[in-house]
């Protein structure tokens, strides 16, 4: 049995454990040079390694030793990229070379990306999003600036913005877009895991001990700036106030990268939780025939669910082919990932997306930037007559989602507007479908395998 796993973080180490276990070899490929995902990315220096991630060092160091322990037993191919499959074939990049390979069992542990909400001013130098200002802190030591403003809706805005300050970056705020009372009404579900939520209320309270000013439930107008960014202007206690600062990370919480999944043949549904399309998929993971997903890349379950969910996937591969696996093993993670599950609602709920803000982007905000498509230009595709209702109709007419990306970070934005604008449904909208390479690849690597 042949068995691909592409993603090695928490829930694709998990996947390659178990399957270890149970006497299988299975290849783990991933398109970063190290292992460890998002969460575990390895630190360029890890002497800063405590300092960074404080108690999560522990978590870290478990991850990565679990990881040196099954190298053995694993044929591990860091630095690729999976950008393309058909039928029982997986197309590969890495090194300069391609290659197909063939798989019997493909479970993809993709993760996810940020979710970008487009405001006036979004593409000024100095302006990044949240997870790729912390994936630069950890993987190549460096900050995004010497005053940052952290801003957006999500728990990364604080666990991120501690990690700067940590590691002696001037933090001049942390703007959460999301009213306080958002999180005091999603308080039950986020007592599903009273661990992780006990982690975030300390994450603030080190952020307000170390002076950083927190608001809470600001509505973000513009990052301001001429070449780069110098500032970031938000109403607030009915007042416009300019916050100065040299970068911003900004983030908006999670998107799940599916793109494989669907090329594979899973189908994906709405999630009017999340407002996105999400793969269809049983408690197991499993989504289509020989294919499972696993972690953030199914649903956003946050680390620990991602290595639950990763396991369970590999007992259910092993169990399609007819090996014996512990039943009550499976049991267990099920209950785990709903849980974890459980509680990221409650996150969703208190670190809300205010889709509502996209239906009032001034026209000449850009809104694709890989084809420079502003809002009012999607807008004008909506008015006219016989005008835009479907986004792959609107990236047909405008371009928008046609670049680089692939709309991997205007799409949610694009949809959003599209149904704003044409008082419809978001879920009737629809999603960009997948096309390869699902990441940019040099020329010669299509067709070359
Ligand atoms: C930028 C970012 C930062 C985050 N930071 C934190 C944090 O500090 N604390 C926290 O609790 N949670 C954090 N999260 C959430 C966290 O990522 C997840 O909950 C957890 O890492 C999910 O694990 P996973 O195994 O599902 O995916 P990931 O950890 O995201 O791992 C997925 C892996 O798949 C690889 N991959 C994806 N597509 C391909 C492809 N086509 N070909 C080859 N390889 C591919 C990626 O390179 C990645 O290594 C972060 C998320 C993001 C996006």
């Amino acid at each position: 049995m042949t068995v691909l796993i592409v993603g090695a973080g928490p829930a694709g180490i998990a996947a390659a454990g178990v399957l270890a276990q149970h006497g299988v070899r299975p290849v783990l490929l991933d398109e970063n040079a190290t292992p460890g995902g998002q969460v575990w990315r390895r630190l360029r220096d890890e002497a800063a390694l405590d300092t960074l991630l404080g108690g999560e060092a522990a978590h870290y160091r478990r991850i990565h030793a679990q990881f040196a322990a099954l190298r053995p037993d694993i044929e591990y191919r860091p630095g690729t990229l999976a950008w393309a499959i058909d039928g029982g074939t997986l197309h590969i990049a890495g090194d300069g070379r391609a290659e197909a390979l063939r798989f019997t069992r493909l479970i993809l542990a993709t993760g996810a990306t940020d979710r970008t909400l487009p405001l006036p001013g979004w593409t000024l130098p100095g302006v990044f999003t949240l997870g790729g200002a912390q994936a630069l802190l950890k993987g190549q030591g460096c900050a995004i600036g010497r005053r940052v403003v952290f801003c957006g809706a999500s728990p990364l805005l604080y666990i991120a913005a501690l990690q700067y300050v940590r590691m002696g970056v001037t933090v001049a705020a942390v703007l959460d877009t999301t009213p306080l009372h958002r999180k005091l009404m999603a308080a039950p579900r986020l007592l599903a895991d009273a661990r992780t939520l006990w982690r975030g209320v300390q994450a603030m309270a080190a952020l307000r001990r170390r002076g950083v000013p927190i608001r809470s439930g600001v509505r973000l107008r513009q990052f301001v700036g001429e070449q780069r960014v110098q500032g970031v202007a938000f109403d607030t206690g009915g007042q416009t106030v300019t916050i100065g600062c040299d970068a911003v990370a900004t983030g908006f919480g999670l998107k799940p990268e599916t793109q494989l999944a669907e090329l594979a043949g899973a189908t994906l549904r709405f999630d009017p939780a999340s407002r996105q399309f999400l793969p269809a998929a049983d408690a197991d993971g499993r989504c289509a025939d020989a294919l499972y997903v696993a972690g953030d890349g199914g649903a956003i379950g946050g680390a620990d669910a991602a290595e639950a969910s990763g396991a369970l996937a590999a007992y259910a591969a092993l169990a399609d082919t007819g090996v014996a696996v512990d039943a009550r093993a499976r049991a267990a993670l099920r209950r785990e990932v709903q849980r974890r599950r459980r509680f990221q609602r409650g996150l969703a709920d208190a670190f809300a997306w205010p889709a509502h803000w996209i239906a009032a982007l001034p026209d000449a905000t850009l809104l694709c930037r890989c084809e420079a498509i502003t809002a009012g230009e999607l807008r004008e595709a909506v008015r006219r007559d016989l005008g835009v209702r479907e986004v792959n109709r609107g990236k047909a007419l405008t371009r928008c989602g046609m670049g680089r990306c692939q709309g991997r970070f205007c799409g949610l934005a694009a949809a959003e507007l599209i149904a704003a604008e044409a008082s419809i449904p978001l879920a009737g909208v629809g999603h960009l479908r997948a096309q390869a390479p699902v990441k940019p690849i040099a020329r010669g690597m299509v067709g070359a395998a």
